[in-house]
């Protein structure tokens, strides 16, 4: 991992702003002034649950190709202060995306 990533902490993984755009896509301002897109599609092939990644071994066990490139995003919620849960249009809904992990995602992206 990006030596950069792991000293990131406080403003850089906290949201300002979150806000569903359309259907499909998602807008977190963060508190370091960084803003982050992502598309619906993008986010349900990095699900962290233990349905998509082998607990024992980290393995991704979905396949990106199992996952349709018309996907949407049916409802998004905060889960405590540090992650957020959606409910995709595949009616999967066990991920959830600390801040973390969705800053890094925004990151490995661009
Ligand atoms: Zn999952």
């Amino acid at each position: 991992m990006n030596p950069d990533l792991m000293e990131r902490r406080g403003a850089a993984v906290e949201p300002r702003e979150i806000e569903q755009e359309g259907e499909a896509h998602l807008r977190i301002a963060w508190g370091d002034g960084r803003e982050c897109r992502y598309s619906a599609p993008a986010l349900r092939r990095v699900c962290p649950c233990a349905q998509c990644v082998n607990e024992w071994t980290g393995e991704r066990t979905l396949r990106a190709g199992m996952i349709s490139n018309d996907l949407t995003i049916e409802d998004v919620q905060l889960v405590g202060r540090y992650a957020l849960t959606f409910k995709w249009s595949d009616d999967h809904q066990t991920g959830i995306y600390s801040f973390r992990l969705l800053r890094e995602f925004c990151e490995q992206q661009t």
